[in-house]
């Protein structure tokens, strides 16, 4: 077959493909904010069917010839064909390799997981979860088995889905850097013995706080007309190419900073996949590179750019004005200290900049017990209780509050957490290159942050998943990954703060 024709045909394979994946999108963008728990028994049969006949078309025997001839006939194609076909290749002869009977019943499964979990966690209640989360574990197993190469065996074959080129040695070096430059400074704060403010402790209405929240949307310049921000028990981005990316958030009215930074966070995400070049519609490179580069930029509108002082010299008294009542007398630096405060909590999500590591290190060392086998699913919450006593110093007063606070196990993302972690580092290693390059301070502190987006599509967002993370700071800091950065900044940004 002509180059030509087998390019054609390749590309109606991949908008059938496309198509699957768009009705995948939907449905669980829709049992994450929608969907009665009634429901769910019935689309799991119809979401296995789906799977099915997506199978259908990715095992037929015309899909694999054309990606395999292609790939045999790399020289030939332009280059973002030629970027997509390597990866498209590699994740064929990855899924050739897991049964197809097995993936389906894992399909099934999973779709049931988030509304088990969600129960489980409302109720404090592991046990009606644990069935569920050891098929889900078990099935992990088995997937890196099939998956494992010479190099990488066990939790190394799903870091590595998670972020290419990461084993656990690399994560070990990493976290124990970390351990060993943030804990020391986490104690010497917490020695300080400072007590969280009393004004925090008030109500802040809900409607306000959503209020806030859009206007947020517009600070970010997120553009309505192309998503928009629902609610669920965990926030997260969901997006489909440029023109449909989606937020969720949730709401506490005890809690006034939770909801603004998930905002900032989960907008963080949408702002990056809206930022992808035209061209990857359509295509397989669309959404992001990796999940640490993912969450590199969630984060740094979180942390970096939103808990400074210069971006809320802007927007402190819009919120001040919202909640008269309870802020009138907090001054600017009240606020400021308040969120950054440095406290070991336990839950992660609401966990501060500099104790968020901590939280993904007891995670980290869960998921490798769990996966290389070691440990009993009975016997998870205790040793998820041990960890935060010896990371956090904490003792955990129920699951709700430990184990069951997150979704993503029961979305079966093993090897997903460490890259919050990587991500974080990534982050830091390019606000070092802004900072040469911007007055950040003056930036941040302008009414919208336009110019911030615009800086970050060219160096990150733009290529969409057409370079790899290492190309992407090479390109934009002059180095690869170098985790000496975001311990720099960590330790700068909290001995300022605390004056250390
Ligand atoms: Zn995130």
């Amino acid at each position: 077959m002509n180059l030509e024709k087998l390019i054609a045909r390749y590309k109606d394979y991949r908008l059938d493909i496309l198509a699957f994946n768009f009705a995948s999108y939907l449905i669980n963008w829709d049992s994450d904010t929608e969907a009665k728990a009634g429901s769910f028994d019935d689309r799991s049969v119809l979401e296995s069917r789906l799977t099915k006949l997506e199978l259908k078309i990715t095992r037929s025997k015309g899909y694999i010839n054309t990606v395999t001839e292609l790939y045999n006939n790399l020289e030939l194609l332009d280059e973002d064909l030629k970027i997509e076909i390597k990866k498209v290749y590699k994740d064929l002869v990855k899924s050739l390799k897991v049964p197809k009977e097995e993936l389906i019943a894992y399909t099934k499964v999973l779709s049931k997981a988030s509304q088990i979990w969600s129960e489980a966690k409302l109720n404090n209640d592991y046990a009606s979860f644990a069935p569920t989360l050891k098929q889900i574990v078990d099935f992990n197993i088995r997937y890196s088995k099939y998956l494992e190469t010479d190099k990488l065996k066990g939790y190394d074959v799903l870091l590595n889905e998670f972020e290419e080129g990461m084993t656990k040695e690399k994560y070990d070096e990493f976290f124990s850097l970390l351990k060993q430059e943030i804990v020391p400074l986490v104690k010497k704060i917490n020695a300080l013995k400072i007590k969280k403010p009393e004004w925090a402790n008030q109500e802040f209405d809900i409607n306000k706080q959503k209020e806030f929240c859009d206007y947020l949307m517009d600070v970010m310049c997120f553009d309505k007309n192309y998503g928009l921000m629902k609610e669920s028990e965990h926030p997260f981005t969901s997006g489909f190419g440029t023109h449909d990316v989606r937020v969720t958030n949730h709401y506490y009215s005890n809690l006034l900073i939770s909801s603004i930074f998930s905002a900032i966070h989960e907008l963080g995400h949408a702002t990056y996949e809206r930022g992808n070049a035209e061209k990857l519609n359509f295509t397989f490179l669309q959404g992001g590179t990796t999940m640490a580069m993912h969450e590199s930029q969630s984060r740094f509108y979180e942390n970096i750019v939103a808990r400074t002082k210069e971006f809320w010299a802007r927007h402190y008294p819009k919120l001040q004005s919202l909640f008269f009542d309870q802020l009138k007398d907090v001054t600017l630096d009240d606020f400021y200290h308040y969120i950054n405060f440095v406290e070991c909590s336990l839950i992660r999500t609401e966990a501060d900049e500099l104790t968020y590591s901590l939280h993904i290190m007891v995670r980290y060392e869960m998921e490798k017990m769990m996966i290389e086998g070691h440990l009993d699913v009975n016997d998870y919450p205790k040793m998820w209780n041990k960890l935060y006593k010896e990371y956090l110093g904490l003792d955990i007063p129920n699951d709700t509050l430990g184990i069951l606070q997150d979704v993503h196990w029961a979305g079966g993302d093993f090897g997903y957490f460490p890259t919050y972690a990587l991500g974080s580092a990534y982050g830091a290693q390019l606000y070092h290159q802004m900072k040469n390059e911007m007055d950040v301070k003056e930036v941040f502190n302008e009414p919208n942050l336009k110019k911030v987006n615009a800086w970050l599509k060219e160096k990150v967002h733009q290529y969409g998943g057409l370079k790899t993370p290492e190309e992407i700071l090479i390109k934009a800091t002059g180095e690869k990954f170098n985790p000496k950065y975001y311990v720099e900044y960590l330790k700068n940004k909290f001995s300022l703060i605390y004056n250390l």
